[in-house]
């Protein structure tokens, strides 16, 4: 009798460990900046990041900016409003809101968000410094530091213009999936760093397809941005790469499902 109810309760641990290993979609759809461009949201507001998973993508992009007090928030533009997120406090930001009312998000406030599902990836982008490489590093520190804390490492996976931010986040844990972004990195090179994959703008990936096949002989994850048009879709489908990022989920969506 004891060895059945043992069985049991290993079987039912098994099947939830494979639930919620299974349970984020995988239909490579990323929406850049959030969902926001159908309904009218602002981009990075926590409303496109709801739009997001309601559309059921694979994955919601947004990015990260530290004030001058190193509070990590979520914008898209080096300022917000007109106010330089990087030499402006976190209460002065707040002196203004997005256009439907919400204050600028902290990366805090977005991850708690998004930890309240578990079928849409964080696809967590911090922006290079435009003060220093310093400010850059530390961001990368940051918010692989606040990911920790509030316990998101399942749900985030991390892009970053800045190679040496990069290189910190990955110091900081190596176990954080941070993708590169800028393009001036042979993907032997990214993988020897220990980047996790890289996230190429289209145009560099149409003279460069064999950066593709590349990346995934060295196991690195392959994603390209911004990608609006079906023809750029249809390429890279066919080139069989692990994400899309667009700022046309719907589109992706419907145009992955029509070739299944
Ligand atoms: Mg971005």
């Amino acid at each position: 009798m004891q060895h059945i109810i043992f069985s049991f309760l290993l079987m039912t641990i098994f099947t939830q460990i494979s639930l919620a290993q299974s349970s984020f979609i995988q239909n490579k759809v990323i929406a850049h900046r959030g969902a926001w461009k159908t309904q009218s949201f602002p981009q990075n507001s926590i409303a496109s990041l709801q739009e997001a998973i309601r559309l059921r993508c694979q994955g919601s992009e947004f990015d990260v900016w530290m004030t001058a007090d190193e509070v990590l928030v979520v914008n898209h533009d080096h300022d917000f409003q007109g106010m330089s997120i990087e030499t402006s406090t976190y209460e002065e930001l707040l002196a203004q809101s997005l256009p439907n009312g919400e204050k600028i998000p902290t990366l805090k406030a977005y991850l708690s968000e998004g930890m309240q599902q578990k079928s849409t990836k964080l696809i967590l982008e911090f922006k290079p410094s435009r003060i220093s490489i310093a400010r850059s590093e530390r961001l990368g520190e940051l918010a692989v530091k606040t990911v920790q804390e509030l316990g998101a490492q399942d749900w985030v996976d991390y892009i970053t213009f800045s190679y040496e931010g990069g290189v910190k986040a990955i110091a900081t844990d190596p176990k954080a999936k941070v993708a590169y972004l800028n393009g001036d990195k042979s993907p032997q090179e990214l993988k020897e760093a220990g980047f996790y994959g890289f996230d190429y703008h289209i145009s560099l990936l149409r003279r460069m397809p064999q950066w593709i096949t590349e990346a995934k002989a060295l196991g690195l994850t392959t994603n390209s941005w911004t990608i609006n048009l079906e023809d750029d879709m249809l390429w890279l489908l066919d080139q069989g790469v692990d994400f899309i990022t667009t700022d046309e989920p719907e589109k992706l969506l419907s145009l992955i499902q029509s070739k299944k």
